[in-house]
C-alpha cells in the first residue's frame, strides 16, 4: 500500500483525540455525481454474510490453510511449511501478528465517511519496497502476536466505534487468519464491509478464492516496468503482470465503486497509485491501462505524498519528493486517458 499515506494514517491514529476535526476536514464523499454508483440507503449487506449462510466460508478457510503448508499465498511462492513454523520471504510463520488498529481519517473519502475507516495493520509484508515508510512494521515485523478471537474482537471494536468498514492493511500473507477471524466476528455480529488493502502483489488464485468475501478492494498499482519493480521492491520483476491480473480479477468481482446515500463506500474497487520521481511508477501507462482494461469510471487515487524513506536514499533518483510539475503532469495524463473518478 502507499507507504506515505499509511504513515499519515498512523499519525492520525496517534491523534485519535482530534477525530472531530479530522472528520470535518475529510468529510463524506457524497459529491461525485455521475461517477460512482449510489445505492439506496439501508440495503447493504456485506458479501461474506451470504457466504457464511451458504456454509461456504468454512470450506474456504480450510482451503486457505492448506496454502500455508507449502506457502503459495503470494507470487513469491516460497514453498515453506508455515504451519511447521518455517518462514519465507515475508518472515511470517503461521502465527498472526498485528501492529495496530484504529479509526483512520486519512484514507480515501468514501472509506472515511464521517466516522473513519476501521483499520487493522498487519505486521510484515511480501513486497518489501526500499522506500517503505513503515519499515519497522512491515520489514522488521514490529507488532504483537494475537489469536483469532483477538482479531475478531478488534473488528468488533471498530464496528462499535462507528467505523464504516474493516480495512485490512497488508493482508496478503495472512489471508487464512483473516477468514478464520471473520467467521468468529460474524458470530459476534460483524456487519461492516471488508476492505482488502494490499500492495497489489497478490496471488491470483487467492484473490479468486476471495470472491464473495471481500466487498471493497484497495490495491496499489506501483510500477509498470518489471525492471524497476525488481530494483526497488526486492526482485519482484513480475509485479506489473501480477498486479494487472489481480486488479482485473478484483474489478470483475466487485466492479465500479458503489456508495450509499451518505457517500460511504459499500462495494467496489479503488486503485492507489503513488507518483514517483522521474515517472518511475509509469503513471502515463498506468492511467491508460485503467481506462482501457477496466473502465474510465474506476475510482483511482493518484497520490502525491512520496518521500524518501528507509533505504530510498541509496538510490539518487528516489532521494527526493516529487515536484508539483510532476504531480500536475500525472493528473493531466489521468484526465487525458479519460479517467473520471479521481480521488
Ligand atoms: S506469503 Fe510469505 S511465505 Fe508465503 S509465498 Fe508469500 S512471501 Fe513466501
Ligand atoms: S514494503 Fe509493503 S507496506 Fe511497505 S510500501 Fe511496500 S507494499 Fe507497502
Amino acid at each position: 500500500m502507499g507507504s506515505s499515506r499509511r504513515q499519515f494514517l498512523i499519525e492520525c491514529l496517534a491523534a485519535a483525540g482530534g477525530l472531530g476535526f479530522l472528520a470535518e476536514k475529510c468529510g463524506p464523499a457524497a459529491g461525485k455525481p455521475g461517477m460512482t454508483k449510489i445505492a439506496a440507503q439501508g440495503t447493504f449487506e456485506p458479501a461474506y454474510l451470504r457466504m457464511e449462510r451458504e456454509e461456504k466460508l468454512e470450506a474456504l478457510e480450510k482451503e486457505l490453510w492448506e496454502l500455508f503448508r507449502n506457502c503459495s499465498c503470494c507470487p513469491r511462492r516460497c514453498g515453506v511449511d508455515r504451519l511447521a513454523g518455517k518462514t519465507g520471504f515475508c518472515s511470517s510463520t503461521a502465527r498472526l501478528k498485528v501492529h495496530s488498529k484504529g479509526a483512520h481519517f486519512g484514507e480515501e473519502r468514501p472509506l472515511v465517511g464521517s466516522r473513519g475507516s476501521g483499520t487493522i495493520f498487519f505486521s510484515n509484508c511480501n513486497l518489501l519496497c526500499c522506500f517503505c515508510q513503515n519499515w519497522e512494521m512491515n520489514h522488521r515485523g514490529d507488532g504483537e502476536f494475537v489469536g483469532h478471537e483477538d482479531l475478531a474482537r478488534m473488528m468488533m471494536d471498530l464496528q462499535h466505534m462507528g467505523c464504516h468498514n474493516i480495512n485490512l492493511v497488508t493482508p496478503t500473507h495472512v489471508v487464512p487468519h483473516i477468514v478464520k477471524a471473520l467467521r468468529i466476528a460474524i458470530s459476534m455480529g460483524l456487519r461492516l464491509p471488508l476492505v482488502y488493502n494490499s500492495g497489489g502483489y497478490d496471488s491470483l488464485d487467492v484473490i479468486r478464492k476471495l470472491a464473495g468475501v471481500v466487498d471493497i478492494y484497495l490495491p496499489d498499482f506501483k510500477y509498470q516496468d518489471g525492471n524497476l519493480a525488481a530494483k526497488y521492491s526486492s526482485e519482484a520483476s513480475d509485479y506489473p503482470e501480477v498486479a494487472a491480473a489481480v486488479i482485473r480479477e478484483m474489478h470483475r468481482q466487485v466492479g465500479i465503486l458503489r456508495l450509499n446515500a451518505r457517500g460511504v463506500a459499500e462495494r467496489g474497487l479503488i486503485i492507489r497509485h503513488l507518483v514517483m520521481p522521474q515517472n518511475i511508477a509509469g503513471t502515463d501507462r498506468f492511467v491508460r491501462w485503467v481506462a482501457e482494461e477496466l473502465s474510465p469510471q474506476t475510482y483511482v487515487n493518484i497520490m502525491a505524498q512520496y518521500r524518501p524513506e528507509h533505504r530510498a536514499l541509496e538510490y539518487p533518483e528516489l532521494s527526493r519528493r516529487i515536484t508539483n510539475a510532476e504531480y500536475q503532469q500525472a493528473l493531466l495524463w489521468a484526465r487525458d486517458a479519460g479517467l473520471t473518478n479521481l480521488d
